[in-house]
């Protein structure tokens, strides 16, 4: 029962893992809003009854956390998985994304235009528009050549990021809250420490993308080890680019390809002690070729003869489906622990905090009960009203901290064990 339900709640992709996980947290968090509130109606009668059952700076620290939660709601909002491409120019980066976009996006072979970051991401207007930096307003876009020729014109820093809004009906990738940043080639920038403190930190997916006829540079690797050393545990992908040049010479691709696959997973694995050998070699580098993946995926495949393929190139589509599908279950789980976790603990605060308070100021006002003398207990009537709906409140906040908290726990842990 439970594999049929997770594919019904996955759709097709494991990003709907991610997208599942923030539908449900941002419910929690709308749950967490409402008892906030309550909480602060309930506690402003607490202070006006004026009783001391609360002292002023805790009561100001449970108003603030309406602007707290609601902070939370707009940083769930713009929560995203991301994903750094990167290698020389000419590995051919820019026809990786597109082939995983599904569609020529990026402008590819224009190795001196791309010499900025650039970032997809999703907008929800019909129109597509680039926004450069320096400017206020996005451009639009009106076809695909439109954006070469605007980075182009443009003058843009080699550490800018230019940023380009694609509709989100359009894409699935970018639907589903991916986005996805280009990276000036790794040989033409002297700095590479500046580029991870801009822009890698928040990755969660790091792609490296190879030409199988040359091997990984210093350069990429220096790269790599310094992203190793920022941001801990990181996703790393290889993509050895290109492999199509090897029709050329068939009797020596297994050869070729056991050597690159050797000095990749010595890097990965002895060098980076990121993964294990056996896992890296199954699911961090793939053989593949882009610009077959992206000329395959736009053709109307009713009307083509797939027939036609080779063996060789049905497995090079075969290794690039296989690397998107790993990508998507990776970048989705790491974006799901590292940003939602962190949401879910700090709504486990915020509860604990309000059901503490609340908590106490009961107590109090039951010790104050019992040691108070007969003129005390005239002034507790004439707050009754107080005194009941103290009680009452305290029931259903008690009710709601239990439902939420409990709720918090098993959807969080579900979430983050799927
Ligand atoms: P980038 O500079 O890394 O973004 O590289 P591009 O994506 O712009 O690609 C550079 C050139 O290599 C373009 O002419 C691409 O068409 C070509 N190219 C990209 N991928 C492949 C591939 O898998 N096989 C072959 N033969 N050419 C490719």
């Amino acid at each position: 029962g439970s594999i049929r339900q997770n594919n019904i709640i996955n759709g097709n992709s494991p990003l709907k893992l991610f997208t599942h996980a923030k539908t449900t947290i941002t419910d929690i968090f709308k749950n967490i809003t409402s008892y906030v509130n309550d909480s602060n109606i309930y506690l402003s009668d607490v202070i006006k009854s004026d009783r001391n059952l609360i002292s002023n700076e805790k009561y100001k620290e449970i108003q603030h956390l309406k602007e707290k939660v609601s902070r939370i709601l707009s940083i769930i909002s713009r929560d995203h998985m991301k994903v750094v491409f990167f290698g020389r120019t000419s590995n051919g980066k820019s026809t990786v994304m597109n082939a995983m976009l599904r569609e020529r996006i990026l402008p590819v072979g224009m190795g001196h235009t791309t010499n900025c970051f650039l970032q997809i991401e999703g907008t929800d207007k019909i129109e597509a528009s680039v926004l450069i930096p320096g400017c206020d307003e996005p451009k639009n876009i009106n076809n695909l050549s439109t954006i070469g020729n605007a980075l182009s014109r443009e003058k843009v820093d080699s550490d800018s990021l230019v940023k380009i809004l694609w509709p989100k009906e359009k894409c699935h990738l970018i639907r589903d809250d991916v986005v996805l940043v280009d990276s000036p080639g790794i040989d033409v920038s002297a700095n590479l420490d500046q580029w991870i403190e801009k822009y890698c930190l928040d990755a969660d997916v790091f792609i490296l993308v190879v030409s199988a006829e040359a091997t990984i540079t210093i350069a990429e690797k220096t790269f790599l080890h310094n992203v190793a050393t920022r941001v801990s545990n990181p996703n790393i992908f290889i993509l050895m680019n290109r492999w199509d040049a090897t029709d050329d010479e068939p009797e020596m691709v297994d050869l070729v390809k056991k050597q690159h696959l050797d000095r990749g997973l010595e890097f990965l694995c002895d060098e980076l002690n990121l993964y294990q050998r056996k896992e890296a070699a199954e699911h961090r580098m793939f053989f593949i070729s882009a610009r077959e993946a992206l000329s395959n995926r736009n053709i109307d495949l009713s009307s083509s003869s797939k027939s036609g393929f080779t063996k060789a190139h049905k497995e090079r589509l075969a290794d690039f489906n296989k690397f998107e599908h790993e990508f998507e279950k990776c970048i989705s789980k790491t974006a799901v622990q590292t940003k939602f976790e962190q949401h879910a603990n700090r709504g486990k605060e915020i509860l604990s905090l309000i059901s503490e308070t609340i908590t106490n100021t009961i107590n109090k006002s039951q010790t104050i009960k019992e040691e108070s003398s007969e003129k005390l207990i005239q002034m507790e009537e004439r707050n009754t009203f107080v005194e009941n709906e103290l009680i009452s409140i305290t029931d259903v906040a008690k009710e709601k901290i239990r439902y939420v908290a409990e709720d918090v726990y098993k959807r969080v842990s579900q979430t983050l064990n799927d």
